[in-house]
């Protein structure tokens, strides 16, 4: 069942929504050639703590940290280490928060220094697909036609979308339903109602859809060892359209 959110809880959302836009906006500016995942996750626990939410993700099913950063072929829920960022890399940075009790979402994919242009067009297609995807989410529109937005845009230009991990709605807990896949058959699923808040995140692998989950019980990576990319925003869905919650103050979309 889908739960949906009053105009007095979208508001809540948004200010914790803001936390996490601001931490990742943050962390982008500190990804460098020799910063480790840790030290990312530590300054991104701090922000969010310093701002009077919880980390969301720490402790998640025993989740060990406060952000997941996925490097290259990793796709999602990467464990913070000592590893250190290299040039030419590319990192997903998953973040969420909980502001008096409800969560906000939100991912981005960053190169490393100077990246190739393939790891740059496969950010920009991913990046681009979730922006369809927001476009989509308007009362009356079907479900659907969000997953496939992100599809029809991610395969038409030769990517491939992950299956096994999807988007989700997203309010007192971070995940909710309805589950929100990146891939579907447009004008199916059910309507989108007004209050409906969802975290649309696609996945987009260079190669092959296909994923693995390493043996630490998180990691999840592409079967080939090619790149993968990752965004994701709270979006709530508006009778003024949709309002995306994790987007930073000036509106902003930190893609
Ligand atoms: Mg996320
Ligand atoms: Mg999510």
């Amino acid at each position: 069942m889908v739960i949906r959110k009053s105009r007095s809880e979208i508001e809540r959302m948004r200010r914790s929504g803001l936390i996490v836009a601001e931490t990742l906006r943050d962390l982008r500016r500190m990804v460098e050639p020799g910063i480790t995942t840790r030290d990312l996750d530590a300054y991104a626990e701090k922000k969010i703590r310093s701002a009077g939410a919880y980390p969301t993700f720490k402790g998640y099913r025993g989740f060990p940290a406060s952000i997941c950063a996925s490097i290259n072929d990793e796709v999602v829920h990467g464990i913070p280490s000592e590893r250190k960022l290299r040039e030419g890399d590319i990192i997903k940075l998953d973040c969420g928060a909980t502001l008096e009790g409800y969560v906000g979402d939100a991912a981005i994919s960053v190169g490393v220094g100077e990246i190739s242009p393939e790891l740059e067009r496969l950010m920009q297609i991913t990046r681009e697909s979730l922006l369809q995807a927001v476009e989509k989410m308007v009362p009356g529109n079907r479900l659907y036609d969000v997953s496939y937005a992100v599809q029809e845009y991610v395969e038409g230009r030769g990517y491939a979308v992950v299956r096994e991990f999807c988007g989700h709605g997203i309010g007192q807990r971070m995940h909710e339903d309805p589950q929100v896949p990146n891939y579907g058959r447009p004008g199916t699923g059910p309507r989108l109602k007004e209050g409906w808040v969802l975290a649309v995140e696609p996945m987009v692998n260079a190669g092959t859809h296909e994923v693995d989950v390493l043996a630490d019980g998180w990691t999840v990576k592409t079967r080939d060892g090619k790149a993968s990319s990752h965004f994701e925003h709270t979006i709530a869905v508006t009778e003024d359209g949709p309002q995306v919650l994790t987007a930073l103050e000036d509106g902003t979309l930190h893609l």
